[in-house]
């Protein structure tokens, strides 16, 4: 996944028209910095790459995904669906306005079952982050009419899944507001940021205002605008969207090689009948990224993680035992420990994960492999690891 593995001269060469002239900031100095606007640049290269018509560049994926909700106005004690497998960032982002997140369980798409979701709306309830783990991407048919029925927003964090689609449309762009990051091991990067991607003019707007102190960006006098409501500061430099540009411009080719890469591993491991799949949604295309699998139990997974380790097939994630991505290991949250108070909603909203199991998520997470397919490997290394990745399986397997 990690686009930095072919940082090279096109990153270089968008980077050195910023360093030209100097100007680092993307709002302003109009006559200082010869035409160069890579933050608006690589906002339109967003619109029309990712089929959206606006894209509010921002500082990072977490900013993004706060960004988005407020623009949607969720804030204090209001509740947010999001699955027991994704990034900190996703609870994180939430909690930062006051409001709730709900962890519901996941199902074999390692994404939000839809039945899970539906039983866990209440009055409080605003709104559905799916998070796209992995290069592929949850059942958004079967959310959006959830959302519909319950007057809910759809908030996708396709972080992730940059480059995968969903029925032909790519993934950020299907729910009132999508959400990618732009960090340094994702797909594309430009070091740090993120960016929010909508359809929907008012929240594009609020999006715009809220990363840039409340700011209404009209004329070009920036002391002289107003501020219709209060914002933060979460812009972009102009370095940062400069590698991004260089980046989205091979977005298509890192998904190409990503795919060959994904197509030599899958097609080793699916000649043994233990291994299943990670099911992806019907007319989802992955981005790639990961090639994601199953084994027969858990006591088998944690062996083979191991033999993978001890063999060198790095970047292979068994999610159950790592604290990132998984609630399991996440004492942090149900402790709820923060260097600051926390409000009543807060405290009484997520008092449920104190004794609060996932069997199901569990079940699949438990069970799943998840292995980072990189952008550098020659076509005889990827043989190799293939070759490798079977011995170890088969090896445990017995
Ligand atoms: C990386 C990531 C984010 C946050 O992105 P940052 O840019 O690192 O803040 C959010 N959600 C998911 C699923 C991610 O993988």
């Amino acid at each position: 996944m990690p686009g930095f593995e072919l940082f090279g001269d096109a990153e270089r060469r968008e980077l050195n028209d910023v360093l030209d002239n100097g100007v680092l900031m993307r709002y302003g100095f109009d006559g200082m910095r010869n035409g160069h606007w890579k933050a608006k640049e690589l906002e339109a290269c967003l619109q029309d790459e990712l089929q959206v018509k606006h894209a509010q560049l921002v500082s990072s994926g977490t900013a993004a995904v706060s960004i988005a909700l407020a623009s949607a106005g969720i804030g204090a004690g209001d509740e947010v669906i999001i699955p027991t497998f994704t990034f900190v960032a996703s609870f994180e982002a939430i909690m930062m306005l006051g409001a709730i997140p709900v962890l519901v369980e996941i199902d074999d798409t390692l994404t939000l079952d839809p039945q899970a979701v539906k039983k866990a709306i209440t009055p409080k309830t605003k709104a559905i982050m799916p998070v796209h783990m992995c290069g592929s991407m949850a059942n958004l048919d079967a959310l959006l009419e959830i959302c519909k029925s319950h007057n809910l927003v759809l908030i996708e964090d396709s972080s992730q899944a940059t480059g995968a689609s969903y029925k032909g449309k790519p993934v950020g762009s299907i729910g009132d507001l999508g959400c990618l990051s732009l960090d340094y091991v994702k797909i594309i990067t430009c070091g740090e940021g993120g960016a929010v991607l909508t359809n929907n003019e008012n929240y594009y707007r609020n999006a715009d205002h809220y990363s840039d102190h409340g700011h209404d960006h009209v004329g070009n006098d920036r002391g002289a605008e107003t501020h219709p409501f209060l914002g933060y500061n979460f812009r972009i430099s102009e370095l940062h969207a400069a590698v991004g540009l260089a980046q989205l411009k091979r977005l298509k080719e890192f998904v190409a090689i990503q795919k060959k890469n994904y197509d030599v591993l899958r097609e080793a491991l699916s000649h043994i009948p233990e291994v299943t799949f990670r099911t992806v949604p019907e007319g989802g295309e992955e981005s790639y990224s990961f090639l994601s699998f199953y084994l027969p139990d858990l006591g088998i997974t944690r062996k083979v993680a191991a033999a993978f380790k001890e063999e060198g097939v790095d970047a292979c994630f068994h999610y159950y035992d790592n604290g990132w991505h998984y609630i399991r290991e996440w004492q942090h949250l149900k402790d709820l420990k923060t260097l600051y108070p926390l409000s009543k909603e807060v405290k009484e909203g997520m008092a449920y994960l104190n004794d609060k199991s996932f069997p199901q998520s569990d079940h699949f997470i438990g069970r799943n492999l998840s292995c980072l397919i990189k952008l550098s490997w020659t076509e005889t290394e990827v043989q190799e690891r293939a070759a490798k990745m079977v011995n170890c399986i088969k090896g445990v397997l017995g």
